[in-house]
């Protein structure tokens, strides 16, 4: 720090508070640069928000890998005894950049892990399943939970319209509406890669998995009554639980888990695995225990490191890659393109998204905001003669899948046990205890309050009914009553 201010390009200001003008009193000079400098900066601060996931908040950590997951994988990053760095940011989905952060929804958990080959990111949420299963829904769907298109307003009618004629959403509105749509912080959630992905071993052996990621802190819910009290009074509350528990040096520890499927049984397993708003069961894949990690590091400049991180499910290692889950596929490429057009062409030059364990090196070049460039002896294009790098594939352990048949446009194939409501009404039945169903009912009466339009409150108990018939006659039975 010198102890004086400058302009951008170096030379010291004549004032910080006063423009130049024609005398105290007069007009303002479109040549005082100083001042045309620091309006023109002030009016370029903001960058597109998300969309969605806008509002969050992350952190940086450690990660350590305790156990020997080698025989599934030979990704550098899951070997025994691995460590690195993390970096973590959480979000709500629906809501813009200064919405509430306990207004019921689903929470992003996008984990970064800095490894030595490259950076790896797990672009999650804090639940195992999601609302849809085709990127084609996809812009429909968070249009639906947005806002209204002529009054700006968000609306029950529109979001239970598009949930009640998507009958897909079943699973992931249970979970959204039970305990787990309202967290007590971020610290208090487990996060999820959700999709199926694929680790690749040393030799070339596939397998899928899912990634599971588990609170030490436990999995705990606040009420709708607080939810609603601390989006009045403290609308950052997750954010500031974040921030200020790492300040005091209560550092929030996640333990990393996997479900491991050989890759052959995908064929037959009893739902498709790579139906995003399924889950495997824990009978039928049991959690394997991999390492863990820890939230030890607030960013030091909020926009810089956390508005400014390009999380994409596109950022995969050796011995890890995708599989033939429709939403991840779109979302390989969705992702970085969000990101070049929110942040801008080279975004993955910003000291949060380069790679800190690893190197970069190819022969992209210039574009908007370069600033890495080749050494001069190095050629632009490839092949070359003059011993430039060229690709390795024995070290991209990129991982593969059969495919065949006509291009067409189809639902998923089912298998032997997959229907749209089975696993929410399991997840209703058999997980819910008796004062989750209690708080859950409640939640969906009130939710109901919130509709105006005939036909979709309809469709709303029938959607109940089809999660589990018990519940649909008793919500029937309480907005009768009501009415009556
Ligand atoms: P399990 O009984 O083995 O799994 C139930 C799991 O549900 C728990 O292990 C816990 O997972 C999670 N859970 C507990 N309480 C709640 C809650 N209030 N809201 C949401 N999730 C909760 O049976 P299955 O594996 O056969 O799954 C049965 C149902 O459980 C599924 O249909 C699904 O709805 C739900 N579920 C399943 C998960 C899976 O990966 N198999 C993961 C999460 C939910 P956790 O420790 O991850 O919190």
């Amino acid at each position: 720090m010198t102890g004086y201010t400058t302009t951008q390009s170096g030379a010291p200001l004549a004032s910080d508070a006063h423009s130049l003008t024609t005398g105290p009193d007069g007009i303002t000079a479109l040549h005082d640069r100083a001042l045309v400098e620091k309006l023109a900066a002030f009016n370029r601060e903001r960058v597109p928000e998300r969309n969605p996931h806008a509002k969050g908040g992350g952190a940086f950590g450690e990660f350590e890998i305790t156990e020997d997951v080698s025989k599934y994988t030979r990704a550098a990053l899951f070997q025994p005894g691995a460590k690195g760095e993390v970096l973590l940011r959480f979000s709500s989905v629906a809501g813009e950049q200064g919405s509430p952060d306990t207004w019921r929804d689903v929470r992003g958990f996008a984990l970064r892990f800095y490894t030595t080959e490259g950076n790896f990111d797990v672009v999650g949420n804090n639940t195992p399943v999601f609302f849809v299963r085709d990127a084609m829904k996809f812009p429909d769907f968070i249009h639906s939970q947005k806002r209204l298109g002529a009054s700006g307003l968000r609306n029950g009618d529109m979001q239970w319209d598009f949930w009640t004629l998507s009958p897909e959403s079943a699973h992931q509105v249970t979970y959204l509406m039970g305990d787990r749509g309202l967290p007590l912080s971020w610290r208090h959630l487990n996060g999820y890669g959700s999709h199926t992905f694929q680790w690749i071993n040393a030799e070339g052996e596939r397998f899928w998995v899912k990634y599971h990621f588990k609170s030490r802190q436990g999995v705990v819910a606040m009420t709708n009554e607080e939810a609603e009290r601390l989006a009045g009074v403290d609308a950052d509350h997750y954010r500031r639980d974040l921030y200020e528990s790492i300040e005091r040096g209560e550092f929030p520890t996640w333990d990393i888990f996997v479900q491991i499927m050989p890759y052959e049984e995908a064929k037959t397993y009893r739902f498709n695995p790579f139906d995003i708003t399924k889950t495997w069961s824990h009978a039928d894949y049991p959690l394997v225990k991999v390492g863990h990690f820890t939230l030890n590091r607030n960013p030091r400049n909020f926009f810089a490191e956390i508005e400014q991180a390009a999380f994409s499910p596109s950022n995969l290692v050796p011995g890890t890659d995708i599989s033939p889950d429709k939403m991840l596929m779109a979302r390989v490429f969705s992702y970085p393109d969000q990101q070049r057009y929110r942040i801008g062409t080279n975004y993955n030059q910003l000291p949060v998204n380069q790679p800190r364990a690893a190197h970069v090196e190819n022969y992209q070049h210039e574009g908007n905001m370069r600033y890495h460039f080749n050494s001069p002896e190095t050629p632009v294009y490839t092949p070359n003669s003059f011993g430039g790098a060229s690709a390795d594939p024995s070290r991209a352990g990129e991982g593969s899948w059969e495919t065949d048949g006509e291009l067409v446009r189809a639902a998923q194939s089912l298998h032997s046990e997959d229907d749209d409501f089975g696993q929410a009404g399991t997840l209703y039945r058999e997980v819910f205890n008796d004062e989750q169903k209690a708080r859950f009912l409640e939640t969906l009466l009130g939710q109901y309050a919130g509709l105006t339009i005939d036909a979709i409150k309809e469709r709303f108990i029938q959607y109940w009914t089809n999660v589990d018939a018990d519940l649909g006659a008793k919500i029937r039975a309480e907005v009768s009553r009501v009415a009556a």
